[in-house]
């Protein structure tokens, strides 16, 4: 690393998926400053929306929770939630950032996350839930989970009547049910300027949109689902908690496809996104689970099981009385209420046409929509696909713009344990930098 005057020993870190909270807990237990900037109105990322974690099958929320409660309380990390960094300047040692905080229209510190709003509010249930990706429904304020931090609510710009219509009844009731008075209507977005010594950017990912695969009938027909809205079923903290049902009913057959949005040329994504063919093991895995005399079929290219454990488990489920079948099909289409498989299966070499009554997209993982914009911000460049550059092929982490350094998925798609890795790494090569600065 270059010898160069730190101005400023705070580290920012930009996202707080599992990679950023990971990074941000492995700075500040060195004694620096972190201050973490959040898109979301809550930390947790992804790893948030999953039911159990492969290969393990731990639950994933058990894993993560306590990791958001301790970013959350850490006094070295101020995590700024609702914000986006909209400008950087200056060079490693000293970065100068500007924040913007959007209004939550709740006032933080007087919020006790107690809930009544929601209770009260007058749009309570109407409202597709994002976190649920639109299976379940929330209020117009609302906290996005349980165990969201802050445990603060917000209000949603979007469908609040006072802030669409400029009225919500004689009063709005949750302003009423509210004992603090903790709601706030004049809220404002706010700009922030902060120093920063270097920077971690741990962004993500975003789920591929299956509506680009127009042959698997997916946004047209309710029962095909993307990989992470199957998690949301599956989870326990779930909109149907934990039961795997689609319009109330227990579907009895399940067919998943793999490698959806992933080596696949037709829409521009070549390479493979490491985590679908496990994942997908995984829910088949929990559908033997809670429908033990469901017919389950997963249809795939290949099987890549290459992590620590991944073979055992594939194979342990390969024993679970589930149907593997070579090629992926061609066509999906509606017969009744189930739907038809069209295919070729490659290894028997003859068409198939099979029924069920659910689908499962293996969604791939691609780069977030908004990476170009950060990474012309940050002055890093992209690989063809979208994902962020590092320096050297050999290198993972540290990118060609000194004191800017990559942890995660917004590098390339990886598991949980990877990320978490290149997370730590990214952490010591920050630590290093800011220590400069202290001699
Ligand atoms: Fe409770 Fe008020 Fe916070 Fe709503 S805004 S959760 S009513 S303290
Ligand atoms: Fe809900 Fe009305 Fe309050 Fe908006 S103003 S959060 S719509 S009760």
């Amino acid at each position: 690393m270059p010898a160069q005057k730190i101005e400023s020993p705070v580290a920012l870190v930009i996202g707080g998926g599992i990679a950023g909270m990971q990074a941000s807990l492995d700075i500040a237990d060195k004694g620096f400053k972190v201050v973490l900037v959040e898109k979301e109105p809550t930390i947790g990322g992804h790893m948030a929306q999953l039911d159990k974690t492969f290969p393990t099958l731990d639950c994933s929320s058990c894993i993560l929770t306590p990791k958001m409660v301790e970013v959350g309380s850490h006094p070295n990390i101020e995590a700024m939630t609702y914000s986006e960094v909209i400008e950087i300047q200056g060079e490693m040692g000293d970065f100068q950032i500007t924040i913007r905080k959007k209004p939550r229209y709740v006032d933080l510190k007087k919020c006790t996350g107690c809930g009544l709003c929601a209770e009260a509010c007058v749009q309570r249930t109407r409202i597709a839930n994002e976190f649920d990706m639109g299976i379940g429904k929330r209020a117009a304020i609302y906290i996005p989970f349980p165990q969201a931090v802050p445990q603060k609510y917000l209000i949603d710009p979007d469908h609040c009547l006072m802030l669409t219509k400029g009225k919500c009844g004689k009063e709005p009731r949750c302003q009423k049910a509210c004992g603090t008075h903790a709601i706030d209507f004049n809220q404002k977005e706010e700009n922030v300027t902060i120093q920063a010594g270097a920077i971690v950017v741990a962004t993500g990912y975003d789920q591929f949109d299956a509506r680009l695969k127009p042959e698997y009938g997916y946004g047209r027909y309710e029962n095909v689902l993307s990989g992470i809205e199957f998690e949301r079923l599956c989870s326990a903290s779930g909109p149907t908690k934990g039961s795997i049902e689609y319009n109330g009913v227990e579907p009895k057959r399940v067919v998943f496809i793999q490698c959806v949005g992933s080596r696949d040329k037709t829409v521009g994504n070549e390479y493979c996104s490491r985590v679908c063919c496990m994942y997908t093991a995984k829910q088949a895995h929990l559908v033997r689970e809670r429908i033990p005399d469901a017919k389950i079929t997963i249809c795939y290219m290949d099987i890549r099981a290459f992590g620590k454990g991944y073979e055992e488990f594939y194979d342990r489920v390969q024993k679970e009385k589930i149907i593997f079948r070579r090629g992926n099909p061609s066509e999906i289409y509606k017969r009744g209420e189930s739907l038809m498989i069209r295919g070729e299966d490659t290894l028997l070499g003859e068409p198939y046409e099979e029924e069920t009554d659910l689908v499962v997209l293996a969604t791939g993982l691609v780069p977030r929509q908004d990476a170009e914009q950060l990474g012309r911000m940050l002055g890093i460049s992209h690989t063809p696909e979208g994902f962020f550059k590092e320096a050297e092929t050999k290198e993972t982490i540290p990118t060609s713009k000194p004191g800017v350094f990559l942890a995660g998925c917004c590098q390339s798609p990886k598991d949980i344990p990877d990320a978490v890795a290149q997370a730590s790494g990214a952490a010591a090569m920050a630590c290093i930098c800011l220590a400069e600065g202290r001699s």
